[in-house]
């Protein structure tokens, strides 16, 4: 018999009811039993909901009050040393302390965040030091098996694994590894899996998604060492979990782990199953990741069919598994929450429920053949042809002018060195010159006068009268602190890719399709389900009122191609590179209406281009190659006096300047406050021609930097990248600080940048 399973489940629930007691937690308006209790009303929900599916075996402690690496390195008891005096308050304080840093003047930075792998979803950095010690410490592993078996589920725990732990982690000092580590990490997963064993868990899931990139052979042998040693823990059963990608060069070592279960992401790696059936150990089940954990379309499920029972075939129904690709993190919940999806797009949609029921259907059809569930296959088929035929998808002048794209229209007119000279006599800007990401406070009046608007209460002209007050003050403010390039603060926009979405045709939106993006933040990715065409101008309105209120250069904001189509769930039936090629060229439309409306600045954002790159070494650089084209596509149309700024944060950007120089922007700015410049050290050993404004002044934390501070920070900028080169700016967008913060830290940023101004 094959089991059907799952590797993970979302954390907010269906209404995001984690978020919101979180966010009423943090103001004070809520109890810490009171989100406690939440949190675990919603455990008890979605186990209830798989379950119910018909999961024999549930995941348990894949859910995480703000992320699951976090919670490893509290696991283990790795608490950088700054945060080590929260320790005599209570636990949630330092938890969140390490998330999202304190506030106050003797404030404490939060640990790094960056992207999980390649997702939009951000975990938190852990810290190790060389005289790093670990130990057993807050056992939430074995807390959720015991509550989950109160309630009466089977629970399988989730953890991280030791490799990709340690290898996600930074080292304090520069000479040392982080693998170095794994001799004194061991000892502390043993005691964990023997605490596990001891409490009655049969089946532990250990992740170790590393194996999906190109590793050195030296780390495979670590992993082979970690394996063999916690194997060790009997009665445990361990089932290795591999997602986002293909295991390529590893799956050798993978299949001679002495572990139970191997989990294969055949969603993004389906040619490797027939390797993997070749070489599989006999005691070895395999779990055939089926269901694609990343997008939310209905599986084809003849097709899926096919590869599961090729593996049932050679290894016998009961070495097999069957489940979603990855973790259902990744999706929203529950189609049958959306009342406003078009009937025709929503009949081709599965989200994260109605993908286990495709799991569990999978693996009924294994056990009892495919005619005791043809009428859902049936069913199944028939909505994959409706859709392959829907001229909603197909638009032929769009094709048309992807068809009829030349090499020069990926091209700038004149090159860097003489478009800067251009740009420097027209805008006449100070050295360092000062600006913003591009949205400010979006503030609680601003989310209800939108929501008012949403449901009809105000008519669009106040609702237009009430942006443009803001867009006053945003312009208003930005005068007085005396910021150099402005912008008109991105208050019509609830999120940079819907605003966007929703003027193009091709996409579709839904009411409660939220993924965590990271801590109590989520975002509503847009479904890019056909072609994608532009049908007038999109921000030209807003950028005008803006620059008519200031003789300050007013910077045009837009979203980019890659970004845009990173943030949503993309249709599957064409190469993504096509898709992005359409966004880019509605994009660039905007650019020259922009233009031609006189702005001399325009950002194009790409803060997700890092994370679309594919984990496989060997299919890197064709990635990025089509994802700078459709940059460059976007940008090349205008004049050389016009300048163009990019946008990216969130991400380790080093394995890419060759990406980001090829990008040909004029100014780039990027988060690099909680990495303390070290991205600066690469730019200029990568001898990187063109602007760059490295973010001094994080705003994912309450924090307020003072002016020494981020003083500091352009100085050690200055170092190592000339000052004509050299932006003043923040890491990233204001939308989630307060005005009261942004001013404080606005007003520093811009101190700090006229202090070292040499007269
Ligand atoms: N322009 C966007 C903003 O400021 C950029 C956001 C981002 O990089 N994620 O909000
Ligand atoms: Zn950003």
């Amino acid at each position: 018999m094959s089991t059907p399973h799952n590797l993970g489940f979302a954390r907010m629930g269906a209404n995001r009811e984690l978020k919101k007691a979180e966010e009423a937690f943090w103001s004070r308006k809520l109890s810490q039993d009171d989100l406690l209790q939440t949190a675990r009303k919603l455990r008890e929900q979605h186990w209830s909901w798989q379950a119910a599916a018909g999961l024999p075996i549930l995941p348990c402690g894949d859910f995480s009050l703000y992320d699951q690496v976090l919670d490893t390195a509290l696991l283990f008891d790795v608490i950088p040393s700054r945060f080590r005096g929260l320790h005599a308050e209570d636990e949630l304080t330092l938890y969140f302390a390490m998330a999202r840093g304190t506030a106050g003047n003797d404030g404490v930075p939060a640990l790094e965040m960056t992207k999980w792998f390649d997702t939009n979803y951000h975990y938190l950095v852990p810290e190790f030091s060389a005289s790093q010690q670990f130990r057993l410490a807050r056992n939430l592993p074995l807390d959720n098996f015991r509550e989950a078996a109160q309630i009466g589920f089977a629970a399988r725990p989730v953890l991280l694994g030791p490799i990709t732990f340690l290898l996600l982690g930074k080292m304090k000092e520069a000479d040392s590894e982080p693998l170095d580590l794994l001799d004194r990490l061991l000892p502390a997963y043993e005691t964990l899996l023997q605490s596990l064993a001891a409490a009655g868990v049969s089946w532990v899931q250990i992740d170790e998604p590393v194996l999906a990139t190109d590793l050195p052979g030296a780390t495979r042998q670590a992993l082979v060492r970690a394996f063999n040693r916690l194997a060790r823990v009997a009665p445990l059963r361990i089932l290795l979990a591999t997602y986002f990608g293909a295991l390529g060069d590893n799956l050798p070592t993978a299949l001679q782990l002495p572990v139970a279960a191997l989990h294969l992401d055949l969603v993004r790696g389906p040619e490797q199953l027939e390797a993997a059936i070749a070489s599989a150990p006999d005691a070895l089940t395999l779990s055939l990741g089926l269901i694609d954990g990343r997008n939310i379309w209905k599986t084809d499920l003849g097709q899926a069919l096919d590869l599961a029972e090729r593996a049932a075939g050679k290894l016998g129904p009961e070495k097999i598994m069957i489940a979603p690709s990855c973790s259902l993190l990744h999706v929203p919940i529950d189609l049958t929450l959306e009342t406003k999806l078009a009937p025709e797009v929503k009949d081709w949609l599965a989200f994260g429920r109605q993908k286990l029921d495709e799991v569990v259907l999978l693996s009924r059809a294994i056990n009892e053949g495919r005619t005791r569930v043809r009428e859902a296959l049936d069913a199944n088929e028939a909505a994959l042809s409706r859709r392959k035929q829907s001229p909603l998808i197909h638009n032929p002048s769009v094709q048309d002018r992807l068809a009829a794209i030349k090499p020069e229209d990926f091209t700038r007119p004149l090159d860097f060195v003489a478009r800067k000279k251009l740009q420097q006599a027209r805008l006449a800007l100070p050295p360092l010159p000062t600006t913003t990401i591009g949205s400010f406070p979006q503030t609680p009046e601003l989310r209800r006068e939108r929501a008012r608007r949403r449901k009809g209460e105000i008519t669009a002209e106040q609702y237009e009268q009430f942006v443009e007050g803001e867009i006053a003050q945003t312009i208003r403010e930005q005068e007085r602190l005396g910021l150099d390039v402005l912008v008109h603060g991105e208050p019509e926009r609830n999120d940079m890719v819907e605003y966007f979405g929703e003027l193009l045709s091709g996409f579709a939106f839904t009411e409660n399709g939220w993924v965590q993006s990271y801590g109590a933040r989520c975002v509503k990715p847009p479904i890019i389900f056909g072609d994608v065409m532009r049908s007038g101008p999109m921000t030209v309105k807003w950028w005008q009122f803006a620059q008519s209120l200031t003789k300050r250069p007013v910077k045009g904001m837009l979203t980019g191609p890659v970004t845009i189509l990173e943030w949503s769930f993309v249709r599957d039936d064409q190469p993504r590179r096509d898709t992005c090629f359409q966004l880019a060229l509605a994009l660039r439309d905007e650019i020259l209406d922009l233009e031609k409306a006189g702005c001399r600045v325009v950002q194009l954002d790409e803060p997700a281009l890092r994370e679309g790159m594919p984990l496989a070494k060997a299919e890197q650089s064709a990635y990025l190659d089509w994802a700078v084209n459709a940059f460059r596509l976007a940008t090349s149309g205008v004049a050389g006096a016009t300048q163009i700024h990019t946008h990216m944060c969130y991400a380790e950007f080093n394995d890419i300047l060759h990406a980001i120089a090829a990008m040909d922007a004029d100014v780039i700015s990027m988060e690099s406050a909680r990495s303390q410049m070290e991205l600066m050290d690469s730019f200029a050993r990568y001898h990187y021609k063109n602007d760059v404004g490295p973010g001094i002044y994080d705003i994912h934390s309450p924090r307020i930097p003072s002016t020494e501070e981020m003083r500091g920070l352009l100085e050690k900028a200055l170092v190592i990248i000339p000052a004509e080169q050299l932006w003043v700016n923040p890491d990233c967008g204001l939308k989630t600080r307060s005005w009261a913060e942004v001013t404080s830290a606005l007003h520093n940023l811009v101190q700090a940048a006229q202090s070292l101004r040499v007269p």
